[in-house]
């Protein structure tokens, strides 16, 4: 009974570096094939990917889904900064323009 412990105990051990083992191999290289995790579309690391798995990502998206998702970010940004944004061209512009014509 003892011996089957034992056995147990050194196939976890065993079972625990191999995994451990297998994580650390699995960072990326450039150039690595990855389906992409959007469209599922078998690509190549890039330094953008390889630089997301550094930080911690471990679901990668192609150059397409990446740009999509992208766009997505900067549509949900709030819009009244950019009309403050706009004001703070507009409004100077029309000073000096004033200030040309009077
Ligand atoms: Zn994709």
């Amino acid at each position: 009974m003892e011996g089957l412990i034992v056995l147990v105990v050194i196939a976890v051990i065993v079972y625990a570096l191999l995994k451990g083992g297998a994580s650390k191999a699995s960072k990326p290289n450039l150039g690595d094939p990855y389906a992409c995790s959007g469209c599922g579309v078998q690509v190549k690391h890039n330094r953008r990917t390889v630089s997301a798995w550094e930080k911690g990502a471990r679901s990668f998206y192609c150059k397409s889904c990446h740009g999509q998702w992208r766009e997505k970010q900067t549509s949900k940004q709030p819009s009244g900064c950019l009309g403050f944004f706009v004001l703070l061209i507009i409004l100077p512009s029309i000073a000096i323009t004033s200030l040309f014509l009077f």
